[in-house]
């Protein structure tokens, strides 16, 4: 890249350049998972939308490698790249609520804390993730997958409409009026066809919810999974909550004799009266000998940041994921046997219930494919320590091949690592056919390809 380019460009650019010889560069290059370590040659800090035309076009004229960043929470990293141009969004942090029609206005760079925060004083809020910091663009693009999901969707579900900028450096709208394909691709088909500059949401009143976990010994793990199974599948839609194996922390939260046990758990979050979480919640609360058990009412942004204490920037992090429809004996079992095994104490398995009104959008209606599955697993091993960077990736990868062959197919793009072209294919199924196309129409020299890639054809 010639220096003069980037003279060129300085000329156009409001926000920062920032190259391997500045002082910013180090933290600059720094993602969330602190496993991944990549120096690109330029990083575009833009701070409007403008700066992003400038840099896709930069990009293109000088043939760079080019990752888009929004939150940088990226598993796998592809928020960034080695020896190329990061588009980083991050100081794009413009909200806007619109109260009259239930909508907000968000640009790429916010985390969905900055939404959290904008739309709880409106007493409404948008389905988001169940950790404050992730990027609102990565978190979109996937699916985005939290505690409103049973009620009100996956974050895609409740997409407008998206401002991008394309691989030519083009401007478009994508919504069901304008560009009605892409805005089918851009939901669910990740950062592929484009960089989105903004995202309009449809809000819902969502204020105070019924929020806590309740945690079992890990001989009762097998029951409660089971009973969870059946709980989730006909709970009422305001009804939410993930399923857990976890080591407890340390924390005042939690009484001491805990600290440090590996239990089995389930994080409810419930979005009706207090009356219906009560109610609803008896049946698996009453159910064998809980450790603990602590559900009250809380401020939804409060909830979303739970678990940002934990769960710091800079951590060592291995994913992987799968979709499931259904749990059998045999699967609990190894569940079971593998949850048991927890390498280090920030280190999990999850299961995200999908069902409700997730599952009320057809398979082909967005490019997000698995919406019969009832689970979205997530294996993380998580350590500070990169000397534990092989236990925890070890564990995680025999938990994951244990569990596979039980599983619907695919994952969640979100929640995967770089696992090939076939991973990619059978997550998005008979839709992938299409992406490809669409991605040939929006960009066909797959210049946004740092991404789970769909291959331009025809
Ligand atoms: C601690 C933690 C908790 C999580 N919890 C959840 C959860 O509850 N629910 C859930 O659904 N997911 C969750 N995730 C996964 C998360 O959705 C993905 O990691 C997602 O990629 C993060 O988005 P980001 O913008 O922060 O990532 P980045 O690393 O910045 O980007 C990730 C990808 O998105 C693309 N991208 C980013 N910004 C744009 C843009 N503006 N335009 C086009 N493409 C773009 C990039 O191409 C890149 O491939 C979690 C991740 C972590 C680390």
């Amino acid at each position: 890249m010639a220096a003069q380019s980037i003279d060129q460009l300085r000329t156009s650019f409001r926000g920062e350049l920032i190259r391997p010889t500045d002082a910013a560069y180090e933290s600059a290059c720094k993602v969330y998972n602190g496993m991944i370590i990549k120096r690109p040659r330029l990083i575009a800090r833009c701070a409007d939308v403008a700066d992003v035309i400038a840099a896709v076009e930069f990009g293109a004229k000088n043939d760079l490698l080019t990752a888009i960043r929004g939150g940088g929470h990226n598993g796998a990293g592809l928020g960034t790249c080695d020896d190329g141009l990061v588009i980083d969004l991050s100081r794009m942090k413009g909200i806007r609520v619109n109260p009259a029609d239930k909508t907000v206005r968000v640009e790429a760079g916010c985390v969905w804390g900055d939404v959290d925060h904008a739309t709880h004083a409106f007493g409404m809020a948008t389905p988001c993730g169940f950790i404050s910091t992730t990027g609102v663009a990565g978190l979109t693009l996937g699916g985005g997958i939290g505690y409103l999901t049973r009620r009100f969707g996956l974050t895609i579900d409740n997409l407008l409409s998206a401002d991008m900028v394309l691989a030519d450096g083009s401007f478009v709208t994508a919504s069901t009026e304008e560009n009605p394909d892409l805005f089918w691709a851009v939901r669910g088909g990740g950062g592929n066809f484009g960089v989105v500059t903004s995202f309009e949401f449809r809000l819902h009143p969502v204020k105070t919810v019924h929020f806590g976990p309740t945690f079992w010994p890990l001989d009762e793990a097998a029951k409660v999974l089971s009973a969870y199974q059946d709980f989730i599948k006909e709970a009422p839609e305001e009804v939410s909550g993930f399923f857990a194996f976890l080591v407890v922390p340390p924390a005042p939260t939690f009484p001491e004799r805990l600290h440090h046990k590996k239990v089995c758990g389930i994080v409810w979050c419930c979005t009706g009266s207090a009356e219906q979480a009560e109610e609803s919640l008896k049946p698996m609360r009453s159910l064998g000998n809980p450790l603990f058990d602590h559900v009250g009412p809380a401020p939804f942004p409060a909830v979303q940041s739970f678990f940002d204490p934990l769960f710091v920037p800079g951590l060592q992090w291995y994913w992987r994921a799968d979709n499931f429809t259904e749990l059998s004996d045999q699967a609990i079992a190894r569940h079971v046997e593998h949850g048991s095994r927890i390498p280090t104490m920030l280190s999990t398995m999850h299961l995200y219930p999908v069902n409700g009104a997730a599952q009320r959008v057809g398979k082909n209606d967005t490019a997000y494919s698995f919406r019969e599955a009832l689970f979205a697993e997530v294996i993380v091993g998580v350590d500070p320590d990169p000397a534990n960077s092989e236990k925890i990736t070890a564990w995680c990868k025999d938990y994951w091949d244990a569990l596979h062959p039980y599983a619907a197919g695919g994952a969640y793009v979100n929640f995967m690592m770089e696992e090939g072209q076939d991973r990619v294919q059978a997550t998005y199924r008979d839709n992938y056919q299409r992406l490809a196309r669409i991605k040939k129409k929006y960009d066909p020299r797959n210049f946004f390809r740092v991404n789970q890639n769909i291959r331009p054809t025809d």
